[in-house]
């Protein structure tokens, strides 16, 4: 048989103003061919599905499209959604006939003008493909599934675990379109739309309500008739027409049992609502005095706030300047984006000592911090980083920036932000040397947790701020919990 394939993953935070571009796709790699298979063989969704093609011990040929992935950010440019929407349409339409595609996409990406990217792409895939090539979507957990999504697909597939498991998610997706494409199993699918959102804080679905929730989901998939079972909590910085929580349920072929189940889904997730809006957060002075005050290092101080791996721009200073106002006996690291910070330190030089103001650069959540530091060490560029669903990453021109107790790492691109020690170590700086480290993520504590003591949650405000009633929402179904007061997940 004959597969396409095609990997593109953005997701989109409509509260963070600065536009997604190429650059910052490329930043992580646009593949397209045989390139795509050669550089993400063993990770990733694509190394996901290699993995199931070839335990499938059927002769498969794969016909690799395009591959482009970004850290979560602002609503993708139209440069960037017209650029992959060349790439499909050229790449199936070259690809001659085919007998399925594996079509693995984030779920949650908007463009300058488009609520629904995922939606669109699937449409032109379907213009190509016509309505019986079997369609297999595998999506972030974190999408908003739209009406368009579950038309125009065979079956949509989710990932399982927060943290994500791209690799495992896609290898199920693969398997279950090869026995589509080989007329094993009949898919139907069910979906249940939620007027639900919830902030980060009860994300990981290793505790509390998510694994009450996605554990009922692999109970389900024990069923022979089950074929996959996938919640979607929807990242909460979407806003969007169709914005909410998900569930899908796919049966091979009984329609009245997906049906039922997920009514069943929807139900448990909105049984469960009150739990999921449960804050862990902390003040952020205090949160820096407990790091300040731990035995041992390194305390993780999460800025959920300004999650890059959220989408929001990483140009909060509010956790520098409680360290730098509290005067803190002990040492910190802070990651920024700044691209314009960045020019000012490498024009000034390694050695020089810079007054200047620091974050507020990016979003109106933030306003500029006047600092003095020394610029330590000027580097950057692509970074080799282990653990992650691929091998090297473009931080662009990064800075190291001594300002008192923090040592700045400030770059021009999102890339990792300083979510992993092995973007400080490009620098020469030694994350263990530190008693505390600000993380631009609420959930992706796993890059950092070999060296990581404890962690805590901060109450910081930005596009990823747990307060999610204070957003300034104009687009989201009304009314949604628990932005309304409503009884029903019906709305
Ligand atoms: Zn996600």
């Amino acid at each position: 048989m004959r597969l396409a394939l095609i990997n593109i993953g953005q997701e989109t935070n409509d509260f963070n103003p600065v536009p997604t571009t190429l650059r910052d796709f490329q930043s992580f790699g646009i593949y397209e061919g045989r390139t795509i298979v050669d550089k993400l063989r063993g990770l990733g969704q694509v190394g996901g599905y290699l993995e199931a093609i070839e335990e499938s011990n059927r002769r498969i040929e794969t016909i690799p499209i395009i591959r482009g992935w970004a850290t979560a950010g602002g609503r993708i440019d139209a440069e960037s959604l017209n650029f992959f929407m060349a790439k499909i349409r050229d790449g199936l339409k070259a690809a001659g006939k085919i007998d399925g595609l594996a079509l693995q996409l984030h779920g949650a990406c908007a463009a300058e003008g488009l609520d629904d990217v995922e939606g669109a792409q699937l449409e032109l895939c379907r213009s190509i493909l016509g309505p019986d090539v079997p369609i297999v979507c595998s999506l972030d957990h974190h999408a908003n599934v739209t009406q368009k999504m579950v038309a125009l697909s065979t079956a949509i597939v989710g990932y399982r675990t927060q943290p994500h498991d791209p690799l495992e998610t896609a290898k199920v997706a693969a398997e279950l379109l090869i026995r589509i494409v080989a007329g094993d199993a009949k898919p139907v699918m069910a979906w249940r739309k939620l007027r639900l959102l919830s902030h980060q804080e009860q994300f990981l679905t290793s505790k509390g309500p998510m694994k009450v929730w996605f554990d009922r989901a692999r109970a389900h998939e024990k069923d022979k008739r089950v074929l996959h079972v996938a919640n979607f909590p929807m990242q909460p910085w979407l806003d969007v027409a169709e914005g909410g929580w998900a569930t899908v349920v796919v049966t091979d072929g009984d329609k009245a049992l997906a049906e039922k189940l997920a009514d069943e889904m929807a139900d448990l997730a909105w049984s469960l609502r009150a739990e999921f809006q449960k804050k862990d957060a902390v003040p952020v002075d205090e949160a820096v005095r407990m790091a300040d005050a731990a035995k041992a290092g390194v305390v993780v101080l999460s800025d959920t706030g300004d999650t890059v791996f959220g989408g929001a721009a990483g140009d909060s200073n509010l956790i520098l300047e409680s360290i730098l106002r509290q005067n803190i006996k002990s040492t910190a690291l802070v990651p920024m984006i700044a691209p314009g910070t960045v020019a000012t330190l490498i024009a000034a030089g390694v050695g020089a000592s810079v007054t200047l103001p620091l974050g507020g650069n990016a979003t109106p959540f933030f306003t500029p911090l006047t600092v003095t530091g020394k610029v330590r060490r000027i580097g950057g560029g692509l970074v080799t980083v282990s653990d992650h669903h691929q091998r090297e990453v473009d931080m662009g021109r990064t800075v190291v920036f001594d300002v008192g107790p923090a040592t700045l790492l400030i770059s021009e691109l999102r890339g990792l932000a300083g979510n992993s020690p092995d973007v400080y170590r490009a620098l020469g700086v030694e994350p263990k040397d530190y008693k505390m480290a600000v993380l631009k993520t609420a959930s992706n504590f796993q890059y950092f947790a070999p060296i990581t003591s404890e962690v805590i949650r901060v109450d910081t405000r930005g596009p990823g701020q747990s307060d999610i009633v204070g957003l300034p929402w104009k687009r989201i179904p009304r009314p949604i919990y628990p932005l309304d007061p409503i009884t029903d997940w019906r709305g």
